[in-house]
């Protein structure tokens, strides 16, 4: 490479050059960096430009810096920010709390389902629900494989189309439960609960749903159901 005027914006370019200033945004919260500070990410806003534009930082962050710019904005403006970055944080809070509450709510269901007289299997699903750290289902598959010296695969749920379930050959729901609380390999892995993974409450074995029965004798087409209350 023997260009000579690659246009970096090196310093080395030369003192007769100024660099041009690209204006930089905040990655986090995507405000020009002196604005940061009403967003809801501040902090984070800081550490990322503190790390990824040091100079910039420290420019932006002295105190001096802070208090004249306080300075220029109006009250009106000033006020604006502040009230919008209460509203930002708060919406960024409450969405938390949803998520976690969403996730409490969330159910690994371990279903057995009767193939013929002598073989059934267990459908594990929801494992993806409590994701983030833990490996993928073809993983937790493998080792329920070879921890329950049975077949596992992984294959579309037939309960819940579009997702992936572990399906597991033979009636394991309790094992699975067990190794599951006890987060034994290979759900060694799962968050424990106070990190955000499954509780016991949160892991149900159930009987696969059968198919409507075929209408019982004498069914009088009256109430569906359970008369009982
Ligand atoms: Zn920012």
């Amino acid at each position: 490479m023997s260009d000579t005027e690659a246009p970096t914006g090196d310093v080395e370019a030369g003192p007769s050059a100024p660099a041009p200033l690209k204006p930089v945004y905040c990655a986090i919260c995507t405000f020009p960096p002196e604005y940061c500070e009403f967003s809801s990410s501040s902090t984070k806003c800081r550490a990322w430009l503190s790390s990824s534009h040091p100079e910039l930082a420290a420019k932006i962050y002295s105190d001096e810096a802070l208090t004249q710019k306080l300075a220029s904005l109006t009250t009106k403006q000033a006020d604006d920010l502040e009230k919008e970055a209460a509203k930002k944080e708060k919406r960024a809070e409450a969405k938390a709390e949803k998520d976690a509450k969403a996730l409490k709510s969330q159910r690994i269901t371990l279903t057995k389902m009767a193939r013929t007289k002598k073989k059934a299997t267990t459908a594990v699903f929801g494992l993806h629900l409590f994701s983030p750290p833990l490996p993928a289902l073809k993983v937790i598959s493998k080792g329920l494989s070879s921890r329950l010296a049975t077949g596992a695969s992984v294959s579309k749920s037939t309960a819940n189309p579009g997702v992936d379930e572990i399906v597991v050959q033979g009636d394991v729901a309790d094992e699975v439960r067990d190794m599951i609380i006890s987060r034994t390999k290979p759900f060694d892995t799962l968050p424990k609960e106070e990190d955000g993974g499954p509780s016991d409450k949160q892991i149900v074995v159930e009987e696969e749903k059968k198919k409507k029965a075929p209408a019982k004798e004498g069914e009088g087409g009256a109430a569906a159901g359970g008369a009982d209350e």
